[in-house]
């Protein structure tokens, strides 16, 4: 019997759940370590800045033997368990009853130990890497979020990780957390290296998490590669073997070292500035914490936004602002003036930010549901939403603005009248009172727009091209 397939059947004997993984260790090497979480690891090779991971644990229920079954697809040899089909049945939220199949046996457990197999084959072929087998993945990650807190220093000095843990074939997966997870530059290069051993690996930005995403914060770049399984955590689960030899092959032939490395771990932390000596008009360091301590509280009660840096705070230093809704980032910095940079728009003071704001959030006065914001310059300045109506803040009045401007829009002939307006007048803005003419067609205001732009984030990707500066009182709009 081929090694690999060998290796795979004896890893899934049994479904070793979280706790159990100490009994695998007769399949890892003899000189594997392990730490006092239960994680095992081992260190091929002395310069390498590259670690790999997989997971010893499975998504089952507790420890039952597994009745391996095969198949041939195509050409291809599958694994997966026996077990009868049944049918079986639930209700919907009508109260109807729905009929299924569900499958009696147990999980296979290729998740993980398919990339425990390509762990393994690796170490026995001397790729240089520190190779992690972490325990309690399906668990919430236990192994590997002990491992970051405990042995931070030893972890910060990698440059990549990759974890085999991904379903199906040919994934990079480029996100994760719903965060940037690796580079465009590392995804591509990697895809050249597979395709030049015959393997089609690509950027997948749909992951949500494995171990690898533990260390975001410390190894620039962080990726989950594709290992063939499928309908893992079901009695359904099955392993490609075919595709696993050839992957466990291919990574011990791609030159991992070489790998770019481009993404910053921690964009949350930005550097500090070169700061000037005071000059005439600057305000002092207590008054622009002040100042910072106003912009953070107005912009976290109009949005769903949280500084990152909050404690870091400097005048002039970049503080990073995370949307938990759209997952943009946003920078603001407190000049040595007072003057307030939200993004790319200044504004003199707090004063003309608070302008600004009201000017795109106060627009239902008559109902008394308005930013009132104390301009006695005491210090008590604010954010009072109307509080009668719960259901009521900024951001419901931006969402329904938003819903009104797209609520029955034709949104492909509405982006032919810009196009056809920008084309005809050469010039990729459009004034406010321009692009109402357009709307006037539809039946849209204009504030709609403005704020479906600003329930967006600003972000040309998300409105189909159109942003709107509103220092100038434009559209601007992207045409590719
Ligand atoms: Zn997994």
């Amino acid at each position: 019997m081929n090694r690999i397939i060998k290796k795979f059947l004896d890893l899934t004997d049994y479904t070793y759940t979280y706790g159990d993984e100490d009994e695998l260790k007769k399949h890892l090497p003899d000189n594997i370590n392990s730490d006092e979480f239960g994680n095992f690891f081992i260190k091929i090779g002395e310069n390498s800045e590259t670690m790999f991971c997989s997971h010893l644990d499975t998504a089952a229920f507790e420890k039952q033997k597994v009745q391996h079954d095969f198949w041939k697809t195509e050409g291809q040899l599958f694994v997966g368990t026996k077990g009868d089909i049944i049918k079986r049945t639930y209700k919907n939220k009508k109260g109807e009853s729905i009929e299924y199949d569900a499958k009696e046996g147990t999980l296979l457990g290729a998740d993980d130990k398919a990339g425990v197999v390509i762990m393994l084959n690796m170490i026995e072929n001397n790729i240089p890497g520190l190779y992690y087998f972490f325990v309690g993945e399906e668990v919430g990650r236990i192994g590997s979020t002990h491992a970051l807190k405990k042995y931070k220093d030893i972890f910060k000095s990698y440059k990549r990780c990759i974890a085999f843990d991904r379903r199906g074939y040919g994934s990079i997966i480029s996100r994760q957390m719903g965060m940037q997870c690796c580079s465009n530059d590392f995804v591509n290069e990697l895809s050249i290296q597979f395709k030049k051993h015959g393997m089609k690996f690509e950027n997948d930005p749909t992951g949500i998490y494995t171990d690898s995403a533990t260390f975001m914060s410390i190894i620039p770049e962080c990726t989950n590669l594709s290992v063939g399984y499928f309908d893992e955590h079901t009695e359904f689960e099955s392993q490609n073997l075919t595709y696993l030899i050839k992957l466990a092959n291919t990574c011990t032939k791609i030159d991992w070292e070489s790998l770019p490395t481009k993404r910053n771990p921690n964009p949350f932390k930005t550097e500090d500035p070169k700061r000037k000596p005071k000059t005439q008009g600057d305000l002092t360091d207590d008054e622009l914490w002040d100042i910072f301590i106003d912009v953070d509280d107005i912009l976290e009660s109009i949005a769903d936004v949280y500084c990152k840096n909050y404690k870091d705070f400097i005048p002039e230093k970049e503080m990073i602002y995370y949307d938990y809704n759209t997952e943009n980032l946003t920078s603001v910095w407190i000049h040595e003036d007072g003057s307030i940079t939200v993004d790319n728009q200044t504004f003199r003071d707090y004063n003309d930010l608070k302008e600004a704001l009201l000017f795109y959030f106060d627009y239902n006065e008559k109902d008394d549901n308005y930013v009132d914001i104390d301009d006695d310059d005491d210090d008590d300045d604010y954010v009072d939403v109307d509080d009668d109506d719960d259901d009521f803040n900024f951001k419901n009045n931006m969402e329904k603005m938003s819903n009104e401007f797209t609520n029955k829009l034709d949104m492909t002939k509405f982006l032919e009248d810009i196009i056809i307006y920008v084309d005809s007048k050469n010039n990729n803005e459009i004034s406010a009172a321009n692009m109402q003419k357009i709307l006037d067609k539809y039946n849209k205001k204009i504030e709609s727009i403005i704020y479906w732009i600003y329930y967006n984030g600003n972000d040309p990707d998300k409105t189909y091209g159109i942003t709107w500066d509103n220092d100038n009182n434009i559209f601007k709009i992207y045409t590719n």
